[in-house]
C-alpha cells in the first residue's frame, strides 16, 4: 500500500512538474516584463539588477563584508562636489552613493552617511562649502545599517551630539559590533529613535519626515516621505531606503516581507503625492548626474530634474514590487 502511494505520487509528480515549470516560467516572465514596462529607460539600472541579479562569489555583499576599516579609494573615482538640489535640500554624495542635508527651521537633517572616509570631504566639508554649519545637524536617519550608508555616522554623533534614527533591528545588530569597525560603533541614548513596525515621523522645526518602517534589504529598512521647496512650491520626496534583494533564496517569508514593504512605500508616496523619487545610490536615481544638472540654467518650460510625476514614483516601487515577486518565484520560495 505504501509502495503503491508513493508510486502514485511518484507518478503524479512527473506528470504535473512540466506544467508547473512551464506556468512558473511564464509567471516569472510576466512579472518581469510588468517590471520592465514600469522602468521604462529611467529605472533600469534598479530593474537590471533587481530582475537579473549577479550572485556574488564568497556570499553576498552584506554590513559584513563593509566592517572592516579601509583607506579611501582613489579619490578620481568618486568624489564629487555638494550640490544644493532644492531650496532646502543638499546632496553630499559621492558618484555612487548619496546622502543628504534637509535643513529645516530648527537646524539639519543629515539622511544616510556613506562611508566612513568620506564624512569629512563629503559631508562635513560638502556642508562648509554649500555655506551650512554641520553643528546644526540635529538628526541623522540612517535607511539601514550597512557599512555604505552608515560608517559616517558614529563621527556625526560624536562631534556634534546628533540624535540618530535607525530601523530597530539594524539598531540591535549595530550595537554588537566590536568597537574597532569602520566609522565606529554609534551608542544608543535618550533622545535616539529606533523605530518599529509602526513607522514614525520626525519633526524638525517646520519639517517633518515620515518615516515608513520597509524591512526587506535589511531587517530594519526605512523609506521616507517627506517634502522639500523647489523655487518656494512644495514638492513630496519618496526615498528608497533599500534596494537589492541578496539571498532569500527559499524563504517566502523574506520576500514576502520586502515586497509588503515596496506596496507600503509606494501607497505612503502616492497618498503624499510624492512626485521625486529618491535613494542612497546614484545608480538608482541618478542623483549624481541630476545634482549638476540642477545647477545648470533652466531653459523656459524646463523643471527640476529631481522632479518626474507621481506615477513615475509609483512605477519605480511597481520595479522593485515585480522582480521581488520574480525572483521569488524563480526561487521557488513560498
Ligand atoms: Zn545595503
Amino acid at each position: 500500500m505504501k509502495a503503491y502511494a508513493l508510486f502514485t505520487l511518484l507518478l503524479a509528480t512527473t506528470i504535473s512538474t512540466p506544467m508547473a515549470v512551464a506556468q512558473t516560467t511564464s509567471e516569472i516572465d510576466a512579472h518581469i516584463a510588468a517590471a520592465k514596462t514600469a522602468a521604462g529607460l529611467d529605472y533600469r539600472a534598479t530593474f537590471v539588477n533587481l530582475c537579473f541579479p549577479t550572485p556574488f562569489p564568497g556570499g553576498p555583499r552584506g554590513a559584513a563584508a563593509l566592517l572592516t576599516p579601509r583607506p579611501a579609494p582613489d579619490r578620481g573615482i568618486w568624489y564629487a562636489s555638494p550640490y544644493q538640489v532644492f531650496d532646502n535640500l543638499y546632496w553630499l554624495g559621492t558618484r555612487q552613493h548619496s546622502s543628504w542635508a534637509l535643513k529645516t527651521s530648527a537646524g539639519l537633517i543629515i539622511v544616510d552617511t556613506n562611508f566612513a572616509w568620506a564624512t569629512q570631504p563629503e559631508i562635513l566639508d560638502g556642508l562648509a562649502k554649500l555655506k551650512l554649519d554641520a553643528r546644526d545637524i540635529k538628526y541623522v536617519i540612517l535607511s539601514h545599517a550597512h557599512g555604505d550608508h552608515d560608517q559616517g555616522v558614529a563621527t556625526l554623533q560624536s562631534k556634534f551630539g546628533t540624535k540618530v534614527v535607525m530601523g530597530g533591528p539594524d539598531w540591535d545588530t549595530t550595537l554588537q559590533r566590536a568597537p574597532d569597525v569602520a566609522g565606529g560603533v554609534p551608542k544608543r541614548g535618550p533622545g535616539d529613535i529606533a523605530v518599529g513596525p509602526e513607522g514614525t515621523k520626525v519633526t524638525l522645526g517646520d519639517t517633518t519626515v515620515d518615516v515608513i518602517f520597509t524591512p526587506g534589504h535589511s531587517p530594519g529598512t526605512l523609506s521616507y516621505v517627506f517634502p522639500v521647496k523647489d523655487k518656494g512650491k512644495t514638492v513630496m520626496v519618496a526615498y528608497s531606503g533599500g534596494t537589492l534583494t541578496g539571498a532569500f533564496g527559499t524563504d517566502g517569508k523574506r520576500w514576502d516581507e520586502y515586497i509588503d514593504s515596496q506596496k507600503r512605500i509606494a501607497r505612503a508616496a502616492s497618498a503624499a503625492g510624492a512626485s521625486v523619487i529618491l535613494s542612497n545610490h546614484s545608480e538608482y536615481d541618478n542623483a549624481y548626474t541630476k545634482a549638476r544638472l540642477v545647477a545648470v540654467k533652466r531653459e523656459v518650460g524646463e523643471g527640476n530634474p529631481f522632479i518626474s510625476t507621481p506615477q513615475s514614483v509609483q512605477d519605480y516601487f511597481t520595479v522593485m514590487e515585480e522582480c521581488a515577486t520574480a525572483a521569488k518565484l524563480r526561487n521557488g520560495a513560498k
